[in-house]
């Protein structure tokens, strides 16, 4: 099977966009959404209905940006700007978009054998996965060999092959892994509306689980046309000024 993994969108359509027509034409048999559909963003519709839209087949879980907006969380450990925007984004959507980001299931989910996806952790939804002891946790109690999960907007690997714990983002214009038939692996794809490594473009991955190969994209989109949606809707300055640095 192909799977396109898309994280992180964040209610940006303008990078959404342009990460869609690339892979248009690269045939996947589904696509895997590690949740954060909406917040921070000025476009959340678009995104949400550009979601739904997604074929042949889409394996969804929520983030916990989602789960504020749909008022499944109060939203008491966010920061203002983050509220704000989640505030807003509850406003603006449609009715049949909030039901179906109310809707979103919880993570983790199983895609098919040996393989899950996630927002932030397989033990925890809404934990970060930063370091090497984040990762040994997860491998120490999750039995999933290959899990992909999003939420720290960093696009990187965490892999334990034999007794070989490894951690190593994924920096520059994109690349290939392969995975050992018996290694066992954290993969996050980064961030397609709001990257924070540094590098303001897009971020997305596509794996084969037959051949076990992994390819890890960044494409460049109108940044600009992004934060011009983020001022025009009322958001906060900074939210539109983060994605010129990916921060
Ligand atoms: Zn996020």
């Amino acid at each position: 099977m192909r799977y396109l993994i898309l994280s992180d969108m964040h209610a940006n359509w303008d990078a959404f966009e342009v990460v869609l027509r690339r892979t248009r034409r690269k045939r996947f048999d589904a696509a895997l959404v590690l949740g954060d559909l909406v917040g921070y963003g000025g476009a959340p519709n678009q995104v949400v209905e550009a979601v739904r839209r997604l074929g042949p087949k889409v394996y969804t879980v929520r983030g916990n940006h989602d789960k504020v907006v749909a008022g499944i969380d109060n939203g008491s450990n966010f920061n203002q700007t983050a509220l704000t925007a989640a505030q807003w984004t509850t406003g603006r959507l449609t009715p049949k978009n909030l039901r179906y980001v109310r809707e979103l299931p919880r993570g983790p989910l199983g895609v098919e054998e040996g393989m899950a996806i996630c927002h932030g952790s397989p033990l925890d939804e809404d934990t970060y996965v930063f370091s090497d002891v984040d990762a040994y946790e997860i491998f120490s109690q999750f039995t999933v060999p290959v899990v992909f999960f999003g939420h720290t907007h960093i696009p990187s690997i965490f892999s334990l092959e034999g007794r070989r714990l490894r951690v190593a983002p994924l920096k520059g214009d994109g690349g290939t892994i392969h995975l050992h038939p018996e290694g066992r692996y954290l993969l996050n794809p980064g961030s397609i509306g709001q990257p924070r490594d540094r590098d303001p473009r897009a971020s997305y991955m596509i794996y084969d689980s037959r051949r076990r190969v992994v390819r890890w994209y960044r494409v460049p989109y109108p940044v600009g046309e992004a934060q011009k949606k983020i001022r025009e809707a009322g958001l906060p300055g900074s939210l539109a000024d983060r994605l010129a640095v990916g921060t």
